[in-house]
This record gives C-alpha cells, sequence and structure tokens, in this order.
C-alpha cells in the first residue's frame, strides 16, 4: 500500500466517458511534492483494457460531435476559459504544490494555456482550407479540413498546466475526440483542469483522461482506434515514440530535449542582456526546454559580462515555490537533483571554471526539498558534456567567442536546435542571425523565444520529430486532413 492509501489521501482517477474512474493496473506512483517531501496522492497506471475503454468512448462521440457545427464545438472552450481564468490562482497553488516552481511561474504557463483556449475558439477560421474557381475548364476546386477521429497527446512533467493545452483545445474545436495522458510525477493539475473540463459541458467521450506511464503509452500507441500521437518531453523518448506510433500507421508529433544558447554581442546593453540571460537559464529551476543555458559572449566584454551574470544569479532566493520571495523552486524529485548534482561533478572534471557553486544550498524549513541554488560555469567548451547535454537544473556555462558568426557556428553544431537568443544593438547581426541560427525559435533582444498561441510551436533536429508543430495552424492542420473536392455543372 502506498503512503498516500495509507494516510487515506485521494487518489488520481482517469476521466473517461465523463465518469470519474480507477486505473486498473497494479502499478502506481505517490505524487509527492518537491519542496516538503509531502505525498500528496497516488497515481495509478492505467492498462490496455482503460485505454481501450477511453477509445472506444472517443469513437462513439467522435460521429455526432465531428458532425455538429463548428460554433457549437467552440461553445464548451469559451465556458472553459472562464473556468480557468475564475479558478486560475487555485490551479496555480496546486501546480507549485506537485511541481516545485513558484507562484508567479505556475499562474504564466496556466496564462499561455489559457491562450490556447483562446486561440482554438477561432477555429472557424483556423479550419477554412481554400478554394479556387476556374481551376480547369468549368471546373471549381475546394480544399476542406476534416476532423479524423480519437488523437491521443502525452505529456511532460515540466509545463502541467500548458502543455495539455497546446493540443487539447484545438483537437476538440476541429472535431476531434481526445485523450491525455499527463506525466504521472505531476498529474494533479491535469486532473482540476479535467474537473473544470467536466463543468464546461463537453459531450461524454469528447475530452477524456487517462493515467499512467511506459505501459499505458505502448497501450495508446499500439491501438488501432487512435488516429494520432501528440508528444512533449525527453528526446530518446520522442525519438521512440515517433517510431513506434509511425510504425502503427499513426500521425505523430514528437517535440524532444534541447540545449539552448544566447549570443551576446559587444554592442550589447550588457546589464540588461545578463537579467535576461540568467532569468532565461534559471526561471522554472532550468527546468524548461526554451531555458537558454551557454551564454556565448564576444571575447572583448566576455569578463565584464560574466560579472554581470554572477551577479544577478548570486541574488536568486531559492525556496519554497509558494513563499513569495522565492526566485528558483525545487527540483521535481531527488533522483532529478542528483542527475544535476552530476552534471556538476562533470563540469568540474571537464575543467570548467565553477565560479558560482549553489550545490549545498539549504532552504530553512523545508529540509525534505529538493533544492539545488544557481551554479555558475566559466570558460565552458564547446566539446565538453555540460555543453552539449541538456542538463534541466540551474546551470548555466559562458563560453567566450570571437564574434557573433563564430556563435551562430556554436548554435548550429548543437545536435538540438529548439532555441536560440541574441542580445545585439546592430541590425545586421540581428538579420544574420535570424536567416542563419538552426532553431525553431529565435528571439533578439529577449532571453526566451516563447511563441504565442496564435504562432507554432516547436524546434528542430533532436529536438523536433515530424513535421506538424504544436499550437495554431499547424497543429490544426495535424488534426485534420485536407480533402480536395472539385466540381463540374456542364449547363452552367
Ligand atoms: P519524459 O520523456 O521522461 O516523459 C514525458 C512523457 O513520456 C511522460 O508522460 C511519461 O510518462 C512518458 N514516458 C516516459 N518514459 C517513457 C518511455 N520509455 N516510453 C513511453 N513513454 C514514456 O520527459 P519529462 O522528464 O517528463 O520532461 C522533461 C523533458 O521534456 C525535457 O527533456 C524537456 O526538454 C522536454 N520538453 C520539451 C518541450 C518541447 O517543446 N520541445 C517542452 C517541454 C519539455
Amino acid at each position: 500500500m502506498s503512503e498516500s492509501e495509507q494516510s487515506g489521501q485521494a487518489s488520481v482517477q482517469n476521466y473517461i466517458g465523463s465518469q470519474w474512474t480507477d486505473a486498473t493496473g497494479s502499478d502506481g506512483t505517490d505524487v509527492v511534492n518537491p519542496a516538503t517531501g509531502e505525498t500528496l496522492s497516488y497515481v495509478g497506471f492505467s492498462t490496455e483494457d482503460d485505454v481501450d475503454d477511453a477509445v472506444q468512448r472517443g469513437q462513439e462521440a467522435f460521429e455526432s460531435w465531428s458532425q455538429r457545427p463548428i460554433e457549437e464545438r467552440i461553445q464548451p472552450l469559451f465556458e472553459l476559459k472562464a473556468l480557468l481564468e475564475a479558478n486560475i490562482d487555485e490551479l496555480a497553488e496546486l501546480l507549485v504544490r506537485e511541481h516545485g516552481k513558484t507562484f508567479g511561474e505556475a499562474k504564466g504557463e496556466l496564462r499561455r494555456g489559457i491562450e490556447n483556449v483562446e486561440t482554438a475558439c477561432g477555429m472557424p477560421t483556423l479550419m477554412q482550407a481554400g478554394h479556387v474557381e476556374n481551376a480547369a475548364p468549368d471546373i471549381d476546386e475546394t480544399a476542406v479540413r476534416q476532423p479524423l477521429g480519437v488523437f491521443a497527446a502525452i505529456t511532460p512533467f515540466n509545463f502541467p498546466g500548458m502543455i495539455p493545452l497546446w493540443f487539447l483545445p484545438y483537437a476538440v474545436a476541429s472535431g476531434n475526440s481526445f485523450i491525455l495522458k499527463p506525466s504521472e510525477r505531476d498529474p494533479l493539475t491535469a486532473k482540476r483542469l479535467f474537473e473544470l473540463i467536466d463543468e464546461a459541458g463537453f459531450p461524454d467521450g469528447v475530452v477524456q483522461l487517462i493515467n499512467g506511464s511506459v505501459d499505458t503509452v505502448n497501450a495508446i500507441l499500439e491501438h488501432d482506434g487512435i488516429e494520432g500521437v501528440s508528444f512533449v518531453g525527453s528526446t530518446p523518448v520522442a525519438r521512440t515514440i515517433y517510431e513506434k506510433a509511425a510504425a502503427n500507421g499513426k500521425r505523430v508529433q514528437a517535440q524532444g530535449g534541447a540545449k539552448n544558447h544566447v549570443i551576446v554581442s559587444e554592442t550589447a546593453n550588457l546589464e540588461f542582456a545578463a537579467r535576461k540571460s540568467v532569468s532565461s537559464a534559471l526561471a522554472c529551476s532550468g527546468e524548461r526546454c526554451l531555458a537558454n543555458d551557454i551564454i556565448c559572449v564576444e571575447e572583448s566584454v566576455y569578463e565584464e559580462f560574466v560579472d554581470l551574470v554572477v551577479d544577478v544569479a548570486d541574488e536568486q532566493v531559492v525556496g519554497y515555490g509558494l513563499d513569495e520571495e522565492t526566485d528558483i523552486g525545487a527540483l521535481i524529485t531527488p533522483e532529478h537533483e542528483d542527475r544535476v548534482r552530476n552534471y556538476v561533478e562533470i563540469g568540474i572534471q571537464e575543467g570548467a571554471n565553477l565560479v558560482l557553486d549553489g550545490r549545498d544550498v539549504e532552504v530553512d524549513g523545508y529540509e525534505n526539498g529538493n533544492f539545488f541554488g544557481p551554479c555558475i560555469f566559466t570558460d565552458v567548451t564547446e566539446d565538453m558534456v555540460i555543453a552539449r547535454e541538456e542538463i534541466f537544473g540551474p546551470v548555466l556555462g559562458l563560453m567566450p567567442v570571437a564574434d557573433v558568426d563564430e556563435g551562430i557556428e556554436v548554435v548550429n553544431a548543437s545536435d538540438f536546435g529548439n532555441a536560440a537568443s541574441l542580445f545585439t544593438d546592430r541590425g545586421a547581426e540581428a538579420r544574420n542571425f535570424r536567416h542563419n541560427a538552426q532553431a525553431g525559435n529565435l528571439a533578439v533582444n529577449a532571453g526566451t523565444a516563447a511563441p504565442m498561441a496564435f504562432f507554432h510551436f516547436g524546434g528542430r533536429k533532436d529536438s523536433f520529430f515530424g513535421d506538424l508543430h504544436a499550437q495554431a495552424e499547424d497543429v490544426v492542420r495535424f488534426y485534420t486532413d485536407e480533402t480536395v473536392y472539385i466540381e463540374r455543372w456542364p449547363d452552367a
């Protein structure tokens, strides 16, 4: 019996056909507050039968949902937006308790999630394809976007409130039914989201929640009744999901891990660039796929910039995410904390210079938390492990480069291609960066290249497997098939 069962706490259930039911698998895991070590709940893992049950409900729902007028299909999304707005503080607090980030960060991610619900309410426009009169003699030609059936999304732990909403609202507004499999490490936010979905008025089976881990994901990938899978998570898993889903004849979009860079030109406002770079690397304790944790600085301003970065990073307060003064919250699990600690050891062994060492940080009153203070390395070189692999913790490395062009070469040599930023005061450098840096999300004079919901979101190289990305028109195309229709009326 798990700790949460012993203490009588409610476990996290599935939401299938508008009913809350227990997963029938014998495995599961405790959900633990990463800052206090307190067990919050228990999540049971779903079996093939649970997945099959949800798929069948989803298929039944699809028959009538896909035929409803599009204006009707977006009405529950307007309700959902209002419910999310009304409950945003409570949701953010829950998210902090199970994830460890700060309250401001939690609220910020929920706001980005709500933006996706708003954008999907524009489905009557987003679903429009095209029409050409006289495509051939007396023939008019039309393309229509049509929904396909049941889709599933498998999401990571680091944005439990936002990432499900990169997919869910678009899938259902375009006429499909949708199943979410959230991370087993922080499933409580999704559970609360589905309580609000229940209130929002979707017909039974249109939106469903299945909890679980690897076996549940495999059951999703192998189920014939699922048309397509959206995945967000680490690169090795993304690659596997891409291969297995494709082998099973499904559409698939799989977003993977990252290693992102900032380039600092000698012309940049260095103080501004230092603040934004530190925030980009350390926000959400570095557990972000958009964290820019390698900074390539023009040699002429390297020493000055290092001092600025160390000063700003040293000001960061590590603590419980619900305490107002906290800048950096807890890491998700003790195992992940060990992994980040190990990367810092590797950096030292590789010969990088650890100029700020947050490894021994202690937070009064939270002795059981997975806290890790900011670590700053200087003199990082491109061949080092800490320069190439995703650390996913509050660890930042600085690297001198001859000029912005060399910085772009460092960006392009990475196996990953999720994001990159340039700080500069020169338009020509910015233009060169935009044309030549190989990453899916670029920013000039901004630390984090986060796209709004009305643009798509996805990386390149090992950061993304597939072609159509999350959010906006890309994901609508993922969730629909374009049927081309030609017509001729000989007597006309
Ligand atoms: P993860 O890959 O461990 O897990 C993601 C999901 O996959 C979870 O739902 C999990 O249950 C499932 N899963 C885990 N191992 C599996 C396996 N072997 N087979 C099938 N399913 C499996 O990722 P995480 O630790 O939850 O999230 C962090 C990672 O996600 C980081 O690498 C981060 O960069 C990445 N991420 C990427 C983006 C992006 O847009 N590219 C966004 C957020 C997070």
